[in-house]
């Protein structure tokens, strides 16, 4: 089997060399000395890229891998960053002409693709049960929320900015549309919506009684369960997945009997769902498998 290069791009990039369908050695951020930034969203698209290529060479300079992946946030089309709410600096970068040139310069010459970072998660949750063969979705809940499958299938699957609200005050996306999973999920969607609380705050107070902040926790679980139920009525039942640096918010029991009340029609309550913990090493191991699956740039 082959070797290759897996390379998250978050609100930080982190990267490994990937080998049969594991993480060889850690996985290492770039650059490696970050100065006290926001993140990435100050980050100019072309240094962007350029630290994606720092991260590539870094983590190719033990081996030779045949490829590298890069799983980014945001509707990629033929290399070409169709938009990014949550890297906006990235809406129409030329993605893959920017990274295959920096690799150039660095005399790299390997072949790469670029994915959605959802679709990412879904290839890592794949590779590393052995289960290459099967279909599978998972939704990924951090600063945005992210939806993700595997298989790798042409289309944009922004599952995130799927309509689960008819209400009109719903106007948090990042995006601006109206109604929004990531307008009740996202996280910078929550701070405009509690200017005086963090989640975090939000969460706990609705765990101590606070009327407001568990009326909104039962709406997140209602507007995630809302998007699984139409998820399942357009594609059929089967497995789901829930991960993402902020999956500890998530109440398994709370999403199921949303769910049960959402889908009754009965070829498609055969679905299952799961929680995964965070573990940053599924995108990467992904994005590195999927790239040498399929070429996408
Ligand atoms: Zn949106």
């Amino acid at each position: 089997m082959s070797s290759s290069v897996g390379v998250v791009v978050t609100t930080r990039v982190v990267a490994g060399l990937i080998q049969d369908h594991r993480l060889h050695g850690e996985l290492r951020e770039f650059p490696e000395n970050p100065d006290s930034t926001n993140g990435l969203i100050e980050v100019p698209a072309e240094s962007l890229c350029e630290i994606i290529c720092d991260a590539i060479q870094a983590s190719a300079a033990r081996s030779e891998p045949a490829a590298a992946g890069i799983a980014m946030p945001g509707y990629l089309h033929q290399g070409v960053m169709l938009d990014s709410p949550n890297l906006p600096q990235l809406k129409g970068e030329r993605v893959c002409e920017s990274i295959r040139a920096g690799l150039e310069k660095r005399g790299l010459k390997l072949k790469i693709s670029v994915f959605n970072d959802a679709d990412a998660v879904a290839a890592g949750i794949a590779a590393s049960r052995g289960q290459l063969d099967r279909q599978i979705r998972v939704w990924t809940i951090g600063n945005g929320i992210g939806y993700g499958r595997y298989p790798w299938s042409e289309g944009p699957w922004e599952g995130g900015h799927m309509v689960v609200s008819l209400d009109p005050r719903e106007k948090y996306c990042g995006c601006g549309g109206l109604g929004h999973l990531e307008g009740i999920m996202g996280h910078r969607a929550m701070r405009l919506r509690f200017l005086d609380m963090e989640p975090d705050e939000v969460f706990a107070a609705a765990h101590k009684g606070d009327r407001r902040c568990a009326e909104f926790v039962d709406l997140w679980h209602r507007a995630l369960a809302a998007a699984t139920a139409s998820q399942i009525h357009l594609e059929g039942a089967g497995r789901f997945y829930y991960t993402g640096r902020d999956i500890q918010r998530l109440e398994l029991p709370r999403l199921k009997n949303h769910l049960y009340e959402m889908i009754k029609m009965s070829p498609f309550q055969s679905y299952t769902v799961e929680v995964l913990p965070e573990d940053p090493a599924l995108a990467a191991i992904g994005a590195g498998v999927a790239a040498l699956i399929h070429h996408r740039c």
